[in-house]
């Protein structure tokens, strides 16, 4: 974290200060990212070799990696054929045993390279033992010089490297950089921190790998040092976390930044509402709220009677009921005489919402309105709107003489609402529902939008905590953490394609039973990876599934095919809906019992669990099969996470240690910096010392 007020520090400098780095290897630098000497010392090692002592080439073990030391005995060129293509071949002796390496392409320089007599270390694994023999090894060239002790008898990084950059002159340059810059690398201010009785702790792990209690973490100049040179192997870690610890604090500090600068400059709108709407709403629902529910409905109530606009993240799992939290937020907004909008991701999904508003709030004589991408020609404005409002007439009823007010509407959208210099006059309130669907910098829009309406986004993607304090560090967060009651149970099974007969007597028999499917498949349109898509297998499946009947829906069909697909799925006039991962998010359709996905290995899990949502919604027990003949045992294992727990938050887990942030969150990962040294899925306790020790520094 550099304060404004730092002159510009000397490691701003170019990568060409270091000495050994000219034009043409400046150039290879910045093909890895790296311009000035900061980034060069910040170039983490891919890997390490220990080289303080070498295996006797001997004791080499069969396909096991390993660093062998060794004078080449014999060298040339091979050829089996001629005219085939020429293999480079040499053999290493350390004194223990010969070893055989092999180069599949000769390349011209390899022959002097490679000369008798000259000493190699060498890195790769045993393809065999009888002879000795690794192809394309990892060496380096043992040159004898003043320089030779950087490169052995020493724990030695191996980093990152691009075609004309050997590990070799890449490491020099690290340590040339350490030797003139170590001296300016400063501790930065918050680590001062420490002073004051804050102590750094490492993880446990290294704690106990390290046979130490917990300790405190390095200085920065020592851990960039030791991430390069450790002097054991545990020093790496060590190291790394310390300098995690300043990217996170980093970027902490932009976050709560923003958000005390937000605080300080936005009023909040009075928004806290009088229950007007709100009793006769919660009295006609139809259900009582949930424990949870409630209780983020007080949470909600208090921010929109607050003196800061509401920031608020509300995570719930699907089908935990964040629609009627929503209605409630709205009407709170609406009672105090705001209008309020609601934005979807999708057409049909903002459809959906409209129908279900429509319903709730048209007894109570509040607009609703409808704005999609497919309706943006309808020319959206509030007065002499063109849109389709409902509005019947309000129930003549007295008004409390501070609330003579205008008509308030609530404008369900997908992103088109925000678009088209389209502004909604007295908005008091945004929210975005399946906000995973949205990237950071949309949600950044919406919130510079002039006059700092309340802002509520929800989500079903559990958000695992690492990222909840990251990405979405600047919200508050509520949780529903309970299902409503009376729900059937979803039984969940992975199968492989050789089942699928079966798999399809069985939807006929719950079709029969007078139950409605999904299925669904990766593509829209057939393409060369070979998975299944939805227009290709269409007539296939109506005639497998005949007299009942299949309807057709993907994201190039036009918002009002979708609607009109949906609406005769609702209606059951299709049994089974053939669909892409479109039907993801929201879609609502109690009577659907049965949810088949096949190659489910191209989908990830937390989109799985998103599309297992949409079943389980009724009373009826409900089916979730996956179907994959997914090769590799690491997919099938992932899918089996999926029949073994339902809870959200174990499966987002799951999902971010094994495809990353930028699987689980799409697009919105463009909305974080990148990090070196940071790792979004396991550093959790990092994060949050860092977010504990900025909010200290802010507050202080
Ligand atoms: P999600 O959180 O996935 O958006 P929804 O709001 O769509 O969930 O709710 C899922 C289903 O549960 C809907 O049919 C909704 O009417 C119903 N529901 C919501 N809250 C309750 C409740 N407290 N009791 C019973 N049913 C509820
Ligand atoms: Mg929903």
């Amino acid at each position: 974290m550099s304060s404004p007020e730092n002159t510009i520090s000397p490691l701003a400098a170019p990568a060409a200060c270091v000495w050994g780095v000219g034009e043409e290897r400046a150039k290879l630098l910045a093909r890895l990212g790296i311009f000035t000497v900061e980034d060069l010392l910040l170039h983490k090692p891919r890997r390490y070799e220990d080289r303080r002592k070498f295996l006797p080439i001997r004791e080499l073990k069969l396909k096991e990696a390993a660093t062998v030391r060794g004078k080449i005995v014999a060298a040339g060129v091979k050829r089996f054929r001629k005219g085939a293509r020429a293999m480079f071949e040499c053999v290493f002796d350390d004194g223990t045993a010969h070893l055989h390496c092999r180069w599949w392409q000769a390349q011209p320089w390899m022959e002097d390279w490679y000369a008798v007599g000259r000493e190699f270390l060498i890195f790769g694994k045993p393809d065999s033992l009888k002879p000795r023999n690794m192809d394309h090894p990892e060496t380096e060239y043992v040159e004898p010089g003043d320089d030779e002790f950087i490169h052995v008898n020493r724990i030695v990084p191996i980093h990152p490297l691009t075609d004309g950059l050997t590990a070799r002159v890449m490491r020099g340059l690290v340590w040339r950089a350490l030797e003139k810059f170590e001296s300016e690398i400063q501790e930065p201010e918050w680590s001062k921190l420490q002073m004051t009785g804050c102590k750094l702790q490492v993880e446990k792990t290294v704690a106990a790998m390290r046979n130490e209690p917990a300790t405190l973490l390095p200085a920065r100049a020592n851990a960039v040092r030791m991430i390069h040179f450790p002097e054991a192997l545990t020093d790496v870690e060590f190291a790394r976390q310390r300098l995690a610890l300043d990217e996170f604090v980093a970027l902490q500090f932009q976050i709560q930044s923003r958000r005390k600068k937000f605080e300080a400059s936005a009023k909040a709108l009075p928004c806290g509402g009088n229950n007007r709407w709100m009793k006769p709403f919660l009295a006609e629902l139809g259900f009582k709220l949930t424990v949870a529910q409630t209780k983020v409905l007080r949470e909600i109530r208090a921010d929109l009677g607050g003196a800061h606009p509401m920031r608020r993240l509300l995570q719930g799992d699907v089908g935990s009921g964040k629609t009627p939290v929503a209605a409630c937020a709205a009407l709170m907004a609406l009672e105090s005489g705001f209008n309020a909008a609601l934005m979807a991701p999708t057409e049909i999904l903002a459809e959906q919402h409209y129908r279900n508003f429509v319903r709730w709030f048209e007894p109570l004589g509040v607009k609703v309105a409808l704005q999609t991408g497919s309706r943006k020609e309808a020319g959206l404005q509030v007065e002499g709107c063109k849109l389709k409002v409902k509005k019947t007439e309000a129930p003549a009823r007295k008004e409390p003489a501070a609330c003579n007010l205008q008509p308030a509407t609530l404008f369900i959208g997908t992103h088109a609402l925000f678009t088209a210099g389209f502004d909604i006059p007295m908005l008091g309130l945004v929210i975005i529902d399946e906000q995973h669907k949205f990237g950071v910098a949309q949600r950044e829009t919406l919130v510079r939008k002039g006059n700092y309406p309340h802002l509520l986004v929800m989500t079903a993607t559990p958000i695992p905590r690492t990222l909840g304090l990251t990405l979405y560090g600047d919200l508050d967060v509520s949780v529903i953490d309970e299902l409503p009651g009376g729900r059937g149970t979803i039984k969940t099974y992975v199968r492989t394609a050789d089942k699928l007969p079966k798999v399809w007597d069985f939807i006929r028999e719950k079709i029969a039973a007078g139950r409605q499917a999904f299925v669904v498949y990766p593509r829209v349109e057939e393409n060369a990876d070979g998975l299944k898509a939805v227009t290709k297998e269409f007539e296939h499946l109506k005639k497998r599934l005949a007299p009942f009947r299949v309807g057709l829906l993907h994201g190039r069909l036009k918002g009002g095919e979708k609607e009109g697909v949906m609406a005769e799925f609702r209606a059951n006039r299709f049994q089974v809906l053939l669909a892409t991962s479109l039907i993801e998010v929201g879609v609502d359709v109690p009577n659907a019992t049965v949810m088949l996905v096949e190659n489910a290995e191209a989908f990830g899990l937390a989109q799985l669990h998103q599309l297992r949502g949409r079943i389980g919604r009724g009373a009826h027990e409900s089916h979730c099969i996956l179907i994959s003949d997914a090769k590799t045992p690491d997919s099938l294992e992932r899918l089996k996470v999926l029949a073994q727990t339902h809870d959200g938050f174990k499966i987002a887990e799951a999902d971010l240690k094994l495809r990353g942030p930028g699987e689980l969150l799409g697009q919105q990962q463009s909305g974080l910096p990148p990090l070196r040294f940071g790792d979004l899925a396991e550093d959790f306790n990092l994060i949050r010392q860092a977010r504990e020790l900025v909010a200290k520094r802010l507050s202080s």
